[in-house]
């Protein structure tokens, strides 16, 4: 059962004039700003993304200057944000837009590296007024409620009538505009619990609400469970220097084998029974000698709940693969969240020491 697209694209319209934040990549539509909010906002909130977008965009303006810099200030700009692949495919998107100029059609788009449907309708409906649905993770939740869609919005049939349910409810003039209000609305107003149903432009079309049923949309099915993960981290030092090396291989904790090109130390992912001390003692190896116990934190990366002890050795002489770094260089380093933390911890260490 559909609301009348007419009506439906006025009151959401409407709304969103009024209602819409102001966010820095709402300024204009120039598809790169487009496309590198898009890419950041996937999976990570607003605020989050706030400050990493505004220098992002200082020190790489557009495509160009993207595309001319090194793969390693790419992923130092983006270091904090988590899953790391999307730097390297906006990297290697930017690259393909610097030679070729910005496709405008879905097709174009789909090309690009990174980009999949929803990243090209966001960009395609923006930056070009091209009339594709956007259907996220907010969209999804509004239409299920709407419509009270009884079956998982994400996969086969249901999947299927809300993706045309929402290109069919899309205001083909103002396509942009239309994707963003919806967005807005499951921001703003249509949340996961305690909708605020009185404020919802939409309330005379939601059957949800009007059988009072609103929480137990969208049908999604049960999340996938979290992975605990417990690992020792060996930091070797001498002097003012601390072994380290880039990632190469794929890691297993967490999004780690996305993380190629981060600095990371020696590190070890503990069987049951393991004790992080010894291990970060055999992992040191014979030449070096154990300080302290320098850090332990919980952390998590996707759906991994990473517990990290890390200790602290010193040693004259390098394990094999790895290189010795000074503090400062590293800093400059692409670093995940994890590794900026011990870098810190060694850096206040060694400032009492
Ligand atoms: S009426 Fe309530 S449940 Fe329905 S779309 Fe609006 S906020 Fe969501």
């Amino acid at each position: 059962l559909l609301p009348d697209p007419k009506n439906f694209r006025r009151l959401l319209l409407a709304w969103y004039k009024k209602n819409q934040r102001d966010l820095p990549w709402r300024k204009n539509t120039d598809p790169y700003r487009v496309l590198v909010s898009e890419l950041m906002l996937q999976q990570t909130q607003v605020k989050t993304v706030l400050p990493y977008y505004s220098k992002f965009l200082t020190r790489f303006p557009n495509a160009r200057a993207l595309a001319a810099a090194s793969q390693e200030s790419v992923l130092a700009s983006w270091a904090g944000l988590g899953y790391y692949r999307r730097a390297r495919f906006l990297h290697a998107a930017a690259k393909a837009v610097a030679k070729q100029g910005f496709p405008q059609s879905a097709e174009g788009l789909l090309d690009l590296p990174g980009v999949g449907a929803y990243t090209a309708a966001a960009v395609g409906s923006i930056s070009f007024g091209l009339p594709l649905a956007v259907v996220d993770g907010n969209v999804i939740r509004v239409l299920s409620r709407v419509l009270a869609l009884d079956k998982d919005p994400t996969t086969g049939q249901g999947k299927r009538e809300l993706d045309s349910a929402a290109q069919a409810l899309l205001d083909p003039s103002h396509p942009g505009d239309f994707n963003q209000a919806l967005m807005e609305l499951g921001a703003l107003i249509c949340a996961q619990t305690k909708p605020r149903c009185e404020a919802c432009p939409l309330a005379a079309h939601c059957l949800a609400f009007r059988g009072k049923t609103q929480e137990s949309y969208p049908r999604l099915p049960t999340p996938v469970s979290t992975l605990k993960i417990h690992k020792s981290i060996a930091l070797i030092t001498k002097g003012a220097n601390v072994l380290a090396m880039p990632r190469t291989l794929s890691g297993r904790a967490g999004d780690e084998g996305r993380m190629l090109g981060y600095w990371h130390f020696p590190e070890l992912e503990l069987k049951k029974g393991e004790r992080p001390e010894a291990m970060a003692i055999h992992l040191a190896g014979e030449n070096a000698k154990l300080k302290i116990r320098l850090a332990s934190f919980l952390h998590s990366i996707t759906r991994y709940r990473i517990k990290v002890d890390a200790y602290l050795f010193t040693s004259e002489k390098a394990l094999k693969g790895w290189r010795w770094i000074g503090l400062r260089e590293l800093h400059s380093k692409p670093l995940a969240s994890a590794e900026r933390r011990l870098l810190k911890a060694l850096v206040a260490f060694g400032s009492k020491d």
